[in-house]
This record gives C-alpha cells, sequence and structure tokens, in this order.
C-alpha cells in the first residue's frame, strides 16, 4: 500500500481551525475587541456595517505592532502572549492561542493598519482567504485598525447560515457588552450603519453599567463585595422586585473575562431562594478574581468556559456574600451613584 498521509496546507488547516473560533460576527467582534485590550488601548472604536456581515472594524489606540509582527500576527499559532506551557496559569491577557487573526484571515478580506507610538511611519496590510496581497509603509495613528469584511466570502454555506441582521446584531451588542463592562475604565464607541448606538466614556463600574443598561438601572443595583484568600468579589446584583423573565442581565466575569457556569449561577439563585418568584430571574453583575493558578480557561476555543480547581467552595463564599447583601440592603436602601 503507498502512503496516504499529507500534511494540509496552512490556508486549509487555518479555514479548519476558523471553524471553530468564528461561529458568525460576534465572535470577530469579541476576538478584536480583546486583542485590543490586551494591547493596552485605553480607547477603543468599534465599526460595524449589516450587523457584522460586510465589515467588522476595531480601531484602538494600544501599543501597535512593527512591520515583521503585523505579517507574522495572521500565522497560525503566532502569539507574543505567551511562551511555553506553563504560562497559561498565569495568563493576564485575555488571548494566548494565536489563533483569532489566522482564522479570521483565512475566511474574509483582512485590513490592517498599525503603528508602533516609537515610530514615525506604520504598516498597511490587505489579507484575502490567508494570502497577503498587499503590505505597504503608511502614514497611520499609534495603535491598530483592522477591518475585516465580507465574512465567509469563501465559505457559501457558512454565510447562508448566518441569521438575519436583527439577530445578528443582537449578538454582536451581547458581546459588546460583557467587554464593556468587564473593562470599565476603558472608552468605547460602537457605530452601527453609521450611527452611534454607544459612547462610553472611562468610568467606574456602576457607572458602565447605567450606562449600558439604561438609567432605571442605577436604583436596583445593591453592591456585593467580599474579599476572601481564594476569592474576591465586587459587583452588584439587582434588587429581587427587579428580576425579569429573561436572563438578559446575568453577568459573571472571572479575572475581567465573561464566562458561562450553569454552577455559579445556581448560587446566585439559591442567595435568592424565597425572595423571587418562579419563573424569574435576578440580574447580576458579579466580578470574580482568582488566581490563575486555580482555573483552566483552555477548554473552550471562545474561551467562555473554564474550570475551576475548588468550584464547590467558590460557590459556598458567592452564595453567602450575596446572601450578607441583600440582607443589609434592607437596612440601608439609599445607593449613591458616584461611589
Ligand atoms: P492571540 O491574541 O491569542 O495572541 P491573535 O491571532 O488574536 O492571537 O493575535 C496574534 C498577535 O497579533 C497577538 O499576540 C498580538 O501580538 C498581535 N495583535 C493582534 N491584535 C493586535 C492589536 N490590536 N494591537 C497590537 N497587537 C495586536
Ligand atoms: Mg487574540
Amino acid at each position: 500500500m503507498a502512503d496516504i498521509i499529507q500534511l494540509l496546507p496552512d490556508h486549509v488547516a487555518n479555514q479548519i481551525a476558523a471553524g471553530e473560533v468564528v461561529q458568525r460576527p460576534s465572535s470577530v467582534v469579541k476576538e478584536l475587541l480583546e486583542n485590543a485590550i490586551d494591547a493596552e488601548a485605553t480607547e477603543i472604536k468599534l465599526i460595524v456595517k449589516d450587523a457584522g456581515k460586510t465589515l467588522i472594524q476595531v480601531i484602538d489606540n494600544g501599543k501597535g505592532m512593527s512591520g515583521t509582527d503585523a505579517r507574522l500576527s495572521f500565522e497560525r499559532h503566532a502569539t507574543s502572549k505567551i511562551r511555553e506551557a506553563q504560562d497559561l496559569f498565569q495568563l493576564h491577557t485575555k488571548g494566548f492561542r494565536g489563533e483569532a487573526l489566522a482564522s479570521i484571515a483565512a475566511i474574509a478580506h483582512v485590513e490592517l493598519k498599525t503603528k508602533l507610538p516609537s515610530d514615525e511611519l506604520g504598516n498597511q496590510i490587505e489579507i484575502e482567504g490567508s494570502e497577503i496581497k498587499r503590505q505597504e509603509v503608511v502614514v497611520a495613528a499609534s495603535g491598530t485598525s483592522i477591518a475585516v469584511k465580507n465574512l465567509f466570502f469563501n465559505i457559501p454555506a457558512r454565510r447562508n447560515f448566518l441569521k438575519s441582521d436583527t439577530v445578528e446584531l443582537r449578538h454582536v451588542t451581547d458581546e459588546f457588552h460583557r467587554v464593556a463592562l468587564a473593562h470599565p475604565t476603558i472608552a468605547f464607541k460602537f457605530y452601527h450603519n453609521g450611527s452611534e448606538l454607544f459612547n462610553l466614556p472611562s468610568e467606574n463600574y456602576r457607572q458602565r453599567i447605567v450606562h449600558i443598561f439604561g438609567p432605571k438601572t442605577n436604583e436596583k443595583l445593591v453592591p456585593v463585595e467580599e474579599l476572601t484568600e481564594v476569592l474576591e468579589i465586587t459587583g452588584f446584583v439587582g434588587k429581587p422586585e427587579f428580576a425579569k423573565k429573561s436572563k438578559s442581565e446575568q453577568f459573571f466575569f472571572v479575572n475581567n473575562r465573561f464566562i458561562k457556569s450553569a454552577y455559579l449561577n445556581h448560587a446566585v439563585g439559591a442567595a435568592f431562594e424565597g425572595l423571587i418568584k418562579e419563573g424569574y430571574h435576578p440580574s447580576y453583575y458579579l466580578q470574580l478574581q482568582v488566581d490563575p493558578k486555580t482555573i483552566d480557561i483552555n477548554i473552550h476555543p471562545t474561551k467562555t468556559e473554564i474550570k475551576f480547581d475548588d468550584e464547590h467552595t467558590l460557590y459556598a463564599i458567592l452564595r453567602s456574600a450575596i446572601k450578607h447583601s441583600l440582607g443589609q440592603f434592607n437596612i440601608a436602601p439609599v445607593l449613591d451613584f458616584e461611589q
């Protein structure tokens, strides 16, 4: 028998990986916003057209890239964020897989413009389906702009699978909310089809929540704070009488990363037991800080699920912290917006 195994060419491998990382426009939004945050940007602009189907652009004032790095950033497993497997247990960045840009470039038209603050001129690169079409030295602002056009142009099945603009824009907006909530001190702007949807200044967490969910939210927030050796909790829960039929305002951030956890959600539910009617759900906006050594983020390509070493302890601390806050709020209901 002849040998039949071959290594897949890079562009094919990238397209396969893209299937995991990029499900829809909102996945691109998440990856680009997270890259801007990792680049230590203080101002980030998100520009979207047709719910992201034709354009997703993120412009940041972060640390930018050199010309060589700009090319390399589109290679698979190319990352400036980790050097060895051990680094996974002391992560301080959102990214580490070095897969997002390679994946995105495999399934869209990408234009990157970037400049290091210390350089006079920047670099512009155009990529289509993993192929670099053009690289030029250009005048550019410090930081990075990445425009992703015509998502899934070379995968019609995926493109046809996308939902209506209304649905896709809702996903994009959800992703924007998550990132903006996780980083209240970063200023964000968000435009869709030329109109401004959000203009968020650098602010505190309470102000950010109120900016995103509306002025009425302010009176419903009950602060939660619990600082223990294994877990630090800060943030807010909604007063029981504001419980909703939908779960649209339930947020856990672990080390500033939005995550989903049915188990921790249950802990919050347990703290509200007896206070909320059947079929209603509490709102919560909780920031959890844990030692990066005690979690594994690398169990899912989109990193929205993580594994905790000791879930049971976290559950107990979370439940009791929220119970305590709800108890206190009965005695002291006056909350200060500036706090
Ligand atoms: P990862 O974020 O996992 O490292 P990406 O494919 O998202 O992988 O990005 C690859 C690399 O490109 C990053 O490690 C970073 O060095 C660089 N990069 C991407 N986006 C930006 C940006 N907005 N500003 C500066 N550098 C960036
Ligand atoms: Mg990244």
